[in-house]
């Protein structure tokens, strides 16, 4: 074996389960295909990419010496800080020397006889293709990085430039008087817009659906909140430990048709001047009732129609196919009043579809826009196509891709029947992206560093759920969907309605935070109810 634990990714999961099985006095190798660690925070370098999380909860608990020493500038940081962060923690823990970097999974098979898997790995730069084998294999890949590109006829026959929020180069690209085409108004588009607005001669957005934005009111932090976050850090993360998002916040003390409608404005106004996601869970009913979730969008699209000078723009900002919240909130720095500039143009393809990008740039049923530069801010196979695309295979043969085949079926979201010793942090089934995505992998590493512990104690060779208890809980999974209005959203990447072909299935688990730690908890005292523990 090459190691006890083999770990993909180097980004906030990813480090984590290295650190925390090194600390257990496991032998790690982890692989990443960036050059160096950080994960989503590595490559998406776009204009304006900032976390929507406030920057002293979007950040590590494990380590209260790490917690204490590292000052955060701003109240939502943005990527160079966040990547600065992830350097840190490596630098700190001496965590890169057991990392493979710039070395992509090309595949991974269980090897019964060996008693583990065996990882192939293509080295990017090189060429040359390895394998490596280890009992458990710890997938932290990240929900959204395997990067949507969308097969638009004629998109190799572009003459200009072409750009991927998702990736993007590391050296900025200069805009300045370039006719720029950006397509895509999800979290990324709707941060990049504003700036690139400000950079080139012309931006035309190109967008399918409208989203909901919220204004980010970042700013920094004064040394006086510094010396207050650190002093009160302790309480701050016993408050997000079993909360439903995994940070402090809460909603408000009433339902949302409970206050009168002066106290509904003014809770509402309060939220939307704290800004990010929050905003998303003003009432406690917001999310699981139409009544109260009106209130909500009936007052975020009266801000849009107030900022906005064209009232058909505004129009066209506002989304028809979802209730407020059932996709991803989005959080900005100025995007709706980008739109009364005069260098910057909507697209409503809802109305004029594309028809396909040209040399010159990108014909809709209406026009042809002419570009010198495309950027693509249009997501992600999110939750399963880094999983999928490795397409582990288990010791009966079973794929994923098969396994999977009619919408992801975990246990906890974090294992898979089948695939025994294989494990999917931030998988399909937890909750992932509803939650502060920091203190979720931390919950999760520790539950699967100890699980492992656990198996080499009782000399177990194999850990793998049984097919009744993963199908339990991904019933269970789609029983917390219902109770939400999220599947009402038609559109949304949360369902993988993004790609085409995706079986639609809400796939992150919609019960909270904190109910997720304590199933994994129950699980755990149960003495692993639901997986079977082999020996060979
Ligand atoms: P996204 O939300 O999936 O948005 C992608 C956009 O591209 C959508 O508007 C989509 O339209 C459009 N699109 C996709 N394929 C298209 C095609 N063939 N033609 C035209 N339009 C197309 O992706 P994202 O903006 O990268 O954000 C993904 C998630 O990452 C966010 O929801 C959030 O969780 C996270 N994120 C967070 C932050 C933050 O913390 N502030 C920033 C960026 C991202 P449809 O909606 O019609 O599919």
């Amino acid at each position: 074996m090459t190691a006890d634990v083999i770990v993909i990714g180097a980004g906030f999961a990813g480090l984590y389960a290295v650190r925390r099985a090194v600390s257990t006095g496991l032998s790690v190798l982890g692989i990443e295909a960036a050059p160096d660690v950080g994960g989503t925070w590595y490559w998406n370098r776009y204009p304006g990419a900032r976390c929507d999380v406030e920057s002293v909860d979007y950040s590590y608990s494990f380590d209260e010496a790490l917690q204490q020493s590292w000052t955060w500038s701003e109240r939502f940081a943005a990527q160079p800080e966040i990547l600065a962060y992830l350097r840190h923690v490596a630098d700190r823990f001496d965590l890169r020397r057991h990392y493979r970097f710039g070395v992509d999974v090309i595949g991974a098979e269980f090897d019964q006889e060996a008693g583990g898997w065996r990882v192939r790995t293509r080295d990017i730069s090189q060429g040359g293709e390895s394998s490596h084998a280890a009992q458990f294999f710890v997938c932290a890949t990240g929900c959204l990085s395997a990067v949507n590109r969308p097969d638009i006829p004629g998109a190799d026959d572009f003459a200009g430039d072409v750009y991927f929020t998702a990736a993007w180069p590391r050296e900025d690209p200069d805009l300045r008087g370039k006719r720029v085409g950006l397509i895509g108004t999800g979290s990324s588009g709707i941060q990049a817009v504003p700036i690139i607005a400000g950079q080139a001669e012309r931006l035309v957005v190109f967008q399918r659906s409208a989203n909901y934005s919220i204004p980010m009111p970042n700013r920094p932090w004064s040394a006086e909140e510094q010396r207050r976050i650190r002093e009160e850090y302790p309480e701050r993360r016993r408050m997000s430990a079993y909360a439903s998002a995994g940070t402090p916040h809460g909603t408000y003390h009433k339902k949302a048709l409970e206050a009168d409608p002066d106290e509904r404005i003014e809770a509402l106004w309060r939220r939307w001047r704290e800004g990010g996601v929050l905003f998303a869970k003003t009432f406690p009913d917001q999310n699981s009732d139409p009544a109260a979730n009106d209130v909500a969008r009936e007052f975020a699209e009266e801000r849009i129609r107030e900022i906005v000078h064209d009232p058909v723009v505004a129009a066209d900002l506002i989304p028809v196919d979802h209730p407020i919240g059932t996709k991803r909130i989005c959080t900005d720095a100025g995007y709706y009043a980008t739109f009364n500039r005069d260098n910057v143009r909507l697209v409503n393809l809802r109305r004029e579809p594309i028809d396909a990008i040209v040399p010159e740039g990108v014909r809709t049923g209406a026009a042809t826009y002419p570009c010198d530069v495309l950027v693509f801010a249009t997501g992600f196979d999110a939750l399963t196509g880094a999983l999928t695309r490795i397409d582990p295979s288990g010791p009966r043969g079973a794929r994923l891709r098969d396994i999977w085949a009619d919408g992801p079926v975990t246990f906890l979201g974090l294992m898979v029947p089948g695939l025994p010793n294989l494990f999917t942090i931030s998988g399909p089934g937890s909750p992932s992206v509803l939650a502060n995505m920091v203190l979720h992998a931390e919950v999760q590493v520790d539950w699967v560093i100890e699980l492992m512990l656990t198996a080499r104690r009782l000399g177990v060779h194999e850990v793998e759920p049984r097919r009744d208890a993963a199908d339990a809980w991904t019933e269970h999974v789609a029983k917390a969907a219902e109770q939400t209005l999220f599947p009402k959203a038609s559109s949304s990447w949360y369902l993988g309605a993004n790609i085409e072909g995706k079986k639609r299935i809400f796939m992150p688990y919609a019960g909270g935070f904190g109910t997720y730690r304590r199933h994994c908890e129950a699980v755990a005292d149960q003495n692993y109810a639901g997986l079977v523990l082999t020996t060979r």
